[in-house]
């Protein structure tokens, strides 16, 4: 705290309103009221060195030296005076008190902030609530991935407007943290994706999904004639923005377009929006993040999707 030598001294130069008026009162018609007014410009300039706000009593409160007795009398009666000769010591550390305040005020911005953005975009695992969501549609009865190897994303993706929205997206557990980066990013870099709901919602119909411009990950589903699980039925392949990004391949010398109303976005020379090209933001955080990209394969074209390499893959399962 501040040594008593400077509070003595600035007890001579301070007073509160109360002092003033009970010294009026008691010392009614004597100068020293007349003599602190003029006394006002000092004690109005060393509040703006000090930084403390100038209090309506402080600019009535200046004592003449010679009318210190006088003063301590009644700074003794009014006790609260005392508070007041502290302001002017306590000054320098209410300042580094407000720093410390605005600092904790900033680190709770920051906790706060952190709070929303884990709120945003977190990682669970499947509850029992978001099994009941997925149990014979996406999870099918056969599933041969166990429960325990996926996860739940929820997230937020904005459309082409810029309009917000929550997504959730269901991932294998070894790529759950880097999708949820991907999407945490796209989202930040305002990277336009419609939905983002899991498939259930389609009757785990895929088709449906990408008519509808869905974007997801796990569907469980064996590769078609094999007993092999395919890369969505393990939920290490992401379909972005489907609609505009189909599955083109060519069966019997005709081109297969999938979704089915996806087949204007066949045509890559074309503009159109959510188009995923080669080295946007969208391909180049997947290729980062470990990921391959179909619209880079040589017999099909699946624009949408991305996926976990094999041999990365034959190292988990
Ligand atoms: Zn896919």
């Amino acid at each position: 705290m501040i040594d008593e030598a400077v509070g003595k001294k600035l007890m001579k130069r301070r007073k509160n309103i109360t002092g003033a008026l009970a010294l009026c009162i008691i010392l009614s018609g004597i100068a020293g009221c007349h003599a602190r007014q003029q006394e006002r410009p000092a004690k109005a300039e060393m509040n703006s060195q000090t930084g403390e706000d100038p209090k309506g009593e402080d600019t009535q409160s200046e004592e003449k030296p010679q009318e210190e007795p006088k003063i301590i009398v009644v700074n003794d009666v009014a006790g609260e005076v005392n508070t007041g000769h502290e302001e002017m010591p306590i000054a320098p550390e209410q300042n580094r008190m407000s720093e410390q305040t605005e600092k904790k005020d900033e680190q709770i911005d920051e906790q706060i902030d952190e709070q929303k953005t884990t709120e945003d975009f977190y990682i669970s695992g499947i509850t029992d609530e978001i099994f009941a969501r997925i149990q014979g549609l996406s999870f099918k009865d056969d599933c041969t991935l166990p429960r325990e190897d996926l996860r739940y994303l929820h997230v937020l993706h904005k459309d082409i407007d810029g309009n917000v929205h929550e997504g959730e997206m269901i991932v294998n557990v070894h790529i759950a943290e880097d999708v949820l980066e991907i999407l945490k990013e796209l989202y930040e870099q305002d990277y336009p994706i419609e939905k983002i709901r899991l498939v259930d919602e389609y009757g785990a119909d895929d088709e449906a999904s990408m008519e509808d411009n869905n974007s997801s990950c796990f569907n469980f589903r064996f590769v078609p004639r094999t007993t092999k699980v395919s890369k969505h039925g393990l939920g290490l392949a992401v379909d972005i923005n489907t609609l505009y990004n189909p599955y083109i391949t060519t069966v019997d010398g005709r081109i297969n377009v999938e979704p089915s109303n996806g087949e204007p976005y066949a045509d890559r020379d074309r503009e159109f929006d959510y188009k995923i090209e080669k080295g946007d933001l969208c391909y180049r955080l997947f290729k980062e993040h470990g990921f391959e990209w179909g619209g880079e394969w040589k017999n099909s074209k699946d624009y949408q999707h991305f996926e976990i390499p094999s041999a990365r893959i034959n190292e988990w399962y």
